[in-house]
């Protein structure tokens, strides 16, 4: 059940830190059709509707390159998320978990990540598929896909580093 800002039996507030927003720079904002936190999904879809990632000068030539890839990964700030829940009952039955065994938006630092289709690019907006966030939302990052990237530098010592003993399987 899609929670606003209350407090749930059984779950736990923390007082947290007075959060500093300021020390994070929104590169962008994002533009999907859902207005309501009670309509938003819960995970975007790839076959979902088409969204909007608007770029903010001075980051609009950081775009170059982007095209060649298909799927991208954006990182967003779930700004209208309360911060202090550390236990959380996302069924709203009394059951709880802890917030890091959680996708919810609800989290000390309410960034929230997505795979999306990278439709086309027009400018500063790219229009994508795969995205869950409301529309206006804070954009903080986007990276190609990890799968899809191949690391353009000269390869370096950690890159093939193994763990140097292996797990023992009884
Ligand atoms: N896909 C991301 C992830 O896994 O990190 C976000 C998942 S989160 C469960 C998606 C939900 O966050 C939406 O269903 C909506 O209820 C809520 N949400 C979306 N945009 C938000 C915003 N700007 N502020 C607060 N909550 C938001």
């Amino acid at each position: 059940m899609v929670r606003l800002n209350e407090i749930r039996p059984n779950e736990v507030t923390v007082e947290a830190p007075q959060p500093t927003d300021a020390s994070l720079v929104f590169i962008g904002r994002i533009h999907t059709p859902w207005t309501s936190r009670l309509t938003c999904p819960r995970q975007g879809r790839l076959d979902g509707p088409i969204c909007t990632i608007e770029i903010f000068e001075p980051w609009v030539a950081a775009l170059a390159g982007i095209e060649r890839y298909s799927m991208l990964e954006v990182l967003y700030w779930l700004d209208q998320s309360r911060r202090d829940l550390i236990l959380q009952s996302p069924a709203n039955d009394g059951s709880v978990r802890g917030t890091f065994s959680l996708r919810s938006p609800v989290r000390p630092n309410p960034i929230g990540t997505s795979m999306v289709r990278l439709i086309d690019i027009d400018g500063a907006h790219l229009r994508v598929q795969g995205l869950d966030c409301l529309d206006g939302t804070p954009l903080i990052d986007l990276k190609p896909d990890r799968c899809q990237f191949t690391p353009l530098a000269p390869p370096q010592a950690g890159d093939d580093e193994r763990a140097a003993v292996t797990a023992r399987i009884d």
